[in-house]
């Protein structure tokens, strides 16, 4: 039997000789020659002014560290995330207001925002579930109207667009991530975009243990010193020149996920309808990345005959986050609201394989198991 994974990198001989020009060259750690045409792709997309990470996970970290968040200060997010757009926060001690996921889609309800801020909310994070925009128009007057900041943990959004602008540089700070189960990928990996100015200067010193460094070697101070707090933010220039090649590559692999994506939509969305399931609903804000196909079940119960039966025939398919207000680290916290659409989605998202070299064939074969096992 021939098996279909749930992902698979697609790395071609560009990838192959950039990484190998880098490590003929003798500049392999952070910020080289690569990382700089890496910053330069990311302006050329209209990303602005863009910092290479380690990983989506630390860029979030640095906007903690850049909105000065602390003990005594309230974060609302969504409880149907991953784990980074919660630990960023806790870290430095922040209390966290979980707020419910929409009925449409699992991103964040802008009357569950509301309904949380108290005058020590000092951030928003909202998450663009499987790429697709958060209500940012409603989200954006809510926190002009409180003074308060705005996250986007854009780790699955690159390539898509809230009313034309590309996500992570609607909010104050954004976060991306080049994960090798993202759209494009350096292994681990991921993108800082900051907006603000003075913030600008201060996430390049951050980002540098604290240091001026980067001043330093564009020739404004002739010393570089401790300055600020701050860790090491910043990955090799071997991933970055793996990132580069996947950049180049952005139009040619997102032509394929896209070509998948549809394939799986023809196929399965109006099909599917007669056994409660239903497949995503795109706002009219929104542009579809295709990063992710999943199906809402009607019960957990039938998720599990889905992936199962999906298993057997060889194809790995994946549920996805736990709800974290009832994870085992967090609901000791957690004020006691019930957040069923949080819950629902926890219950019953199951996401389909989609990868850049995956074909036409396979996909098909995928939504002919996936009609057999919920019509059986
Ligand atoms: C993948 C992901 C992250 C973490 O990204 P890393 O680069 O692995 O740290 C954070 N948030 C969301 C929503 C993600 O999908």
């Amino acid at each position: 039997m021939r098996t279909i994974p749930f992902n698979k990198p697609s790395v071609g001989q560009r990838e192959l000789d950039y990484v190998a020009e880098c490590l003929r060259g003798n500049k392999h750690s952070g910020d080289g020659p690569f990382t700089k045409r890496c910053h330069e792709a990311f302006r050329t997309m209209g990303l602005g002014h863009a910092l290479l990470t380690t990983s989506c996970t630390d860029a979030l970290e640095m906007t903690a560290l850049l909105l000065d968040i602390g003990p005594g200060d309230e974060v609302i997010l969504p409880s149907f995330t991953f784990v980074s757009s919660a630990n960023a926060f806790v870290l430095r001690g922040a209390m966290l207001r979980f707020a419910d996921s929409g009925v449409d889609d699992p991103n964040i309800s802008p009357d569950a925002i509301e309904a949380l801020i108290t005058p020590r909310t000092k951030a928003i994070v909202v998450v663009h579930y499987a790429g697709v925009a958060c209500d940012m128009d409603r989200i954006g007057d809510i926190a002009r109207r409180h003074g308060i900041a705005i996250v986007e943990d854009a780790a699955q959004a690159i390539d898509s667009y809230h009313r034309g602008r590309p996500l992570g540089t609607i909010g104050d700070l954004g976060a991306l991530s080049f994960h090798d189960t993202k759209n494009i990928s350096a292994g681990e990996g991921g993108l800082l975009l900051v907006r603000d100015e003075a913030m600008q200067q201060r996430a390049e010193i951050i980002r540098e243990k604290g240091t001026n460094r980067s001043a330093f070697f564009r020739g404004e101070v002739d010393k570089y010193g401790w300055v600020d707090i701050g860790s090491s933010f910043l990955p090799s220039d071997v991933l970055a020149a793996y990132l580069l090649a996947q950049l180049e590559r952005l139009d040619e692999i997102q032509a394929r996920r896209r070509a998948i994506w549809t394939r799986y939509d023809r196929a399965l969305s109006t099909q599917v309808g007669a056994c409660g399931v239903r497949t995503a609903r795109l706002p009219e804000w929104a542009t579809n990345n295709a990063h992710m196909f999943y199906l809402v079940c009607a019960d957990l119960e039938q998720r599990q005959r889905l992936i199962d039966g999906l298993r057997t025939a060889g194809i790995s398919a994946a549920s996805h986050y736990l709800s974290l207000h009832s994870s085992p680290y967090f609901h000791r916290f957690h004020d006691g609201r019930s957040l069923p659409n949080s819950d629902h989605y926890t219950d019953t998202i199951v996401r389909l394989p989609l990868f850049a070299d995956m074909t036409e064939a396979q996909a098909d074969r995928v939504a002919e198991e996936v009609l057999g096992i919920l019509t059986a």
